[in-house]
């Protein structure tokens, strides 16, 4: 074959047409809106904004910022459109959401090598190379399709996230690393609470206010029944929660002295709060069984109240929301490509990055790497010191057994040389770092591509 099909002309979509057009490849981009709609589009345009009209913080030494300069030098269609169709949002990059998508629309439209299909796909081409960009809400005959080639395990309809802890804000002096019983590897940090706090604790998030669901999600309500929120426990009595997440048995703080000895029984806490490790650095936690519907303010105000977490910095909140995404950890290399198929490419939400420049990012890359496989040439690696590069690493080298989406952050990215303490200045040389290897990337590229030519 000479073409590529990219199924999706939402945000990873058109930015992967987009790109593999750019390379001289041609692309059947199809789109199933207007022909069949999903909950939350409104319209028929591509690259559709499903709610808020921004791509997050614009100041180049914040994660969503970085990722957006990242993809400025990189060619991105999204990108530029978004940076031309701008409105002003107090520091962040957001859209006139009109305009950008009809913008969008028209250039893919009338690009000689884009042939744009109103059409729902309900099964993954067998032939060919081949680009999914069909996003949270895929339709559900391809869904099926796609979790008989993942294998059910592999594949999710919805996001139950616990909120995401960065390690250095975490205070070390309050919290200790124990895993229950003693049993394993001590993967786990522990908030322990006593009385008094937990009882606080309890009565504020009992009573904390929560998100509005949206009706699709609400029909969906069914999915989380094995995987209550944390306010419905707090909702159900005093001590739920104790006998639940927060249970506090089998954990000791070996400062307190030798846990096999009886007459240290007694300074068990009185309700444990765990956070699992996230990353392979150890610098993102996870909060263990704190899915939660609770608006972000409220997850910020209720959450500082455990002890350890006062500062917390979190890379993301909880959510409880439909999401349609696969275990990339087990099935993707970080080109983008499927393991066990490699003429077969995935970006987007369904792949387990959140949110629009996420998003963006990985139609860049599956684009490119789709048109590189038609060329004949070398898929391509993001160096993993840039934000683009350390959201692939991350999502294909997790672990597979507790993947949860995840946008970009620092915390992904490898350390530093040496510990910054300051956190502007920290993010700073983040950015240094990201955008000088990507040059430089960029550049080699370049000179290697002049070479094969001459
Ligand atoms: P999408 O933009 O959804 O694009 C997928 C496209 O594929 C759609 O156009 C769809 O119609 C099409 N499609 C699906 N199935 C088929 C099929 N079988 N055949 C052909 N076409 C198909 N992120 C943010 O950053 N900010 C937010 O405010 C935000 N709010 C959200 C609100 C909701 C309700 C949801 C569900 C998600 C939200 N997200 C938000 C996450 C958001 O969906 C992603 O950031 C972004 O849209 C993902 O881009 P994508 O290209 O992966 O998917």
């Amino acid at each position: 074959t000479t073409k590529v099909t990219v199924i999706g002309a939402g945000l990873a979509g058109v930015e992967a047409a987009w790109q593999i057009a750019q390379a001289g490849v041609a692309v059947d981009l199809y789109e199933m809106r207007p022909v069949r709609a999903s909950p939350a589009h409104h319209t028929a345009e591509l690259a559709e904004l499903v709610c808020s009209n921004s791509f997050g913080a614009m100041a180049s030494d914040r994660a969503a910022g970085l990722l957006h300069e990242e993809l400025r030098r990189l060619g991105s269609i999204i990108i530029s459109t978004a940076d031309r169709h701008s409105v002003p949002a107090g520091g962040a990059l957001a859209v006139d959401r009109g305009v950008f998508s009809s913008q969008l629309t028209t250039t893919l439209a009338n690009h000689p090598l884009i042939n744009l299909k109103r059409e729902e796909i309900t099964e993954i081409p067998t032939d060919g190379v081949v680009v999914l960009a069909t996003g949270p809400l895929t339709s559900p005959q391809l869904a099926s399709d796609l979790q008989r080639f993942t294998g059910m395990e592999y594949f999710s309809f919805f996001d139950a996230a616990s909120p995401i802890v960065v390690g250095e804000s975490i205070n070390q002096e309050i919290v200790f690393l124990a895993s229950r019983y003693d049993k394993g590897e001590s993967a786990y940090l522990n908030c322990p609470m006593n009385k008094e706090q937990y009882l606080h604790f309890w009565q504020e998030l009992a009573h904390a206010e929560q998100a509005e669901l949206k009706d699709f999600e609400r029909e969906n309500a069914k999915f989380f029944e094995g995987c209550l929120p944390i306010e419905e426990l707090a909702k159900r009595g005093e001590d739920t929660m104790r006998y639940g997440p927060l249970k506090p048995v089998g954990l000791f703080d070996s400062r307190l002295g030798d846990f096999r000895d009886p007459v240290n029984k007694s300074k068990r806490p009185y309700a444990v709060v765990q956070l699992r490790q996230e990353d392979k650095a150890g610098e993102l936690w996870n909060m263990v069984g704190f899915q939660t519907n609770l608006k972000w303010g409220e997850q910020k105000r209720v959450f500082s109240l455990i002890p350890g977490l006062e500062k917390a910095e979190f890379v993301r909140m909880g959510v409880m929301h439909r999401n349609t995404f696969i275990n990339s950890p087990g099935l993707l290399h970080p080109t983008l490509q499927f393991q066990s198929r490699e003429t077969l490419l995935a970006a987007g939400q369904l792949v387990g990055t959140e949110g629009y420049t996420a998003a963006t990012a990985g139609g860049w890359l599956a684009g490119t790497n789709a048109a590189r496989l038609i060329l004949g040439k070398e898929p391509l690696i993001i160096p993993n010191t840039t934000m683009m590069g350390a959201l692939f690493d991350f999502i294909s080298s997790a672990s597979p057994k507790h993947f949860q989406p995840m946008p970009p952050n620092f915390g992904i990215l490898p350390q530093l040389p040496s510990k910054i303490r300051n956190k502007r200045e920290r993010y700073g040389q983040y950015r240094d770092r990201s955008l000088t290897d990507l040059d430089t990337w960029q550049t080699k590229l370049l000179t290697s591509a002049l070479t094969v030519v001459t």
